[in-house]
């Protein structure tokens, strides 16, 4: 009877797994429609902004002198990896090796898909200089075509937000070139506990919590002595404490990017220019590497965008004489954070001319979702710092919510924009508060959404690594330009989908679909408005 049940249920359980593979299969195939209709709105947006993308990938320098594909194959191919979400070199080839898919990859693009080791062996030797030009160039088209026009501060300069990231972290150096990082932890074990008892006595008791408590560098070590034993204590006995701890070390290599991107309101994130953080003076400071990785950023901004009214947004690290000197050279506006302890001399003016600074306050208050947000600004314009004239801005925000909890933050920005009326100093707080967005339109989604930025596509050469980078960039662009239109938007929303299903869905119309050949030279011929 037993074994029965258990047969009965063996079957049962057999023939959902293959229930669930076909129930699979078939919502793949269901997609199919869905998906060749977001491809051939991506394709759309090519033609629309880069009608000569093609043209412009196979002119970049070749460094083979014999070839099955050409570049502009191989770089079509990385940019394919990016824009489709593959997530892996892997993954990618394994959609390769489906004949429907190859086909009708061809159909679409003219070209045929490479395989990834053959991408990868190009990316160790092409100079990736090359394809970061080639990004700005196309950056250029998007100008041209005043994509980012009603986005602009003032109606007169492209927002760019300037910051630096980790791409990818190894446990063992990878190259030459990876910065590296030492960590230091502090552990209490229990010999050690008792030697500590042996020489204070019982007044060390608490610090039994700490036993076996792995601390991550002195400030944590100074932080726990302090709330267990007292600030005083610890103060006076700071060395023999110390002794006490066990010490490891480690080390972590990485490589970390500086990236200049324009940011806009709608969620635009696109890089125009990247420079890649090296070691200075043979270890690695944050605030050193990233501001001597800005001034080489800066020299590469001008040079690709010489004329281009700029306005430069940068977090709490930036603001100095030598960041203040570059733009004014550059002829650049900025709006960067001020954090307590920034320029003390600024500091103590500002706070000599705050109680005579009566006019130029206004409150702000709005609703959004459950929250009643009021925020309190205040400004003050002609400061001077070393020759340099600043003008600082204040919102103190307060945000309640509809259970009654409060939140109250306070944001501070150093600008050279000389604050006249109200209504640019309301305007320039909006701007400074766009920082966080190459946090989350910009990295977090290249890190997380399927681009898998962190993803070591070359595992031994910086080079291909720096090459794959330039890829993800322009097929982020791609990306944005297409999702961000309000057509699109819509088109998701009338679906009831997500874009993470749109992308899916691509990937069942490529595997499982015919493409219509027709349909798409009918597509190329009539004109399209991109709106955002
Ligand atoms: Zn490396």
């Amino acid at each position: 009877m037993k074994s029965n049940c258990n047969s009965k249920f063996n079957a049962r359980k057999k023939k959902t797994q293959s229930d669930i593979k076909r129930d699979r299969l078939s919502r793949l195939r269901s997609a199919t429609p869905d998906g060749f209709e977001v491809l051939y709105e991506l394709s759309k947006t090519v033609d629309h902004y880069f009608p000569d993308l093609w043209a412009q990938l196979d002119s970049v320098a070749d460094p083979r002198s014999r070839s099955r594909y050409s570049i502009g194959c191989i770089l079509l191919g990385s940019i394919f990896l990016f824009l489709f979400k593959q997530e892996s070199r892997n993954g990618y080839n394994q959609f390769r090796q489906q004949r429907q898919f190859s086909q009708n990859y061809r159909n679409i693009f003219g070209m045929n898909l490479p395989h990834m080791d053959t991408v990868n062996a190009v990316f160790k030797t092409l100079d990736s200089n090359q394809l970061e030009r080639l990004k700005a160039k196309l950056v250029k088209q998007l100008l041209k075509k005043k994509v980012f026009e009603k986005f602009k501060l003032f109606g007169r300069d492209i927002q760019i937000v300037v910051d630096a990231t980790r791409t990818h972290s190894f446990a063992e150096k990878h190259c030459d070139d990876c910065l590296c990082t030492t960590h230091t932890y502090f552990k209490l074990t229990k010999s050690g506990f008792n030697n500590l008892k042996k020489e204070h006595g019982q007044i060390v008791e608490s610090a039994s919590a700490l036993i076996d408590e792995s601390l991550h560098g002195f400030k944590a070590l100074d932080k726990a002595l302090n709330k267990h034993l007292g600030s005083a204590f610890t103060a006076l006995h700071i060395m023999s404490l110390q002794k006490a701890f066990t010490v490891k070390t480690s080390t972590h290599y990485f490589h970390a990017v500086l990236e200049a991107k324009v940011v806009a309101s709608n969620g635009f994130c696109i890089s125009i220019a990247t420079e890649w953080l090296c070691h200075t003076k043979g270890f690695y400071d944050k605030q050193d590497c990233e501001l001597n990785a800005f001034k080489r950023l800066a020299k590469k901004m001008k040079a690709y965008f010489p004329r281009l009214p700029v306005c430069i947004i940068a977090d709490g690290l930036y603001p100095s004489a030598p960041f203040f000197q570059i733009c004014k050279d550059n002829s650049w506006r900025y709006i960067v954070t001020y954090k307590d302890g920034n320029l003390k001399s600024l500091r103590r003016d500002i706070h000599d001319l705050l109680p005579l600074n009566i006019r130029n306050n206004f409150k702000v208050n709005k609703t959004i979702k459950n929250w009643v947000i009021k925020h309190e600004n205040t400004w003050i314009a002609d400061l001077d710092y070393h020759d340099h004239s600043l003008s600082w801005v204040q919102c103190r925000e307060e945000k309640i919510s509809s259970n009654g909890e409060v939140k109250t933050t306070r944001f501070e920005y150093l600008t050279n924009v000389s604050l006249k009326e109200q209504s640019e100093a309301r305007e320039l707080i909006n701007s400074g508060r766009i920082r966080q967005k190459i946090e989350n339109e910009g990295f977090n989604i290249q890190k997380n959404n399927g681009f898998k930025l962190k993803h070591k596509y070359s595992r031994t050469s910086f080079q291909a690594l720096k090459n794959y980078y330039q890829c993800l960039q322009i097929a982020h662009m791609i990306d944005q330009l297409c999702y961000l239109s309000k057509r699109m938007k819509q088109t998701i929303k009338a679906w009831g989908t997500t874009l993470k299903h749109c992308i899916q869905n691509i990937q069942s119309a490529l595997l499982y679909g015919e493409l219509d050949q027709d349909w798409i030279e009918h597509l190329r011929e009539k004109r399209t408005q991109f709106r955002y």
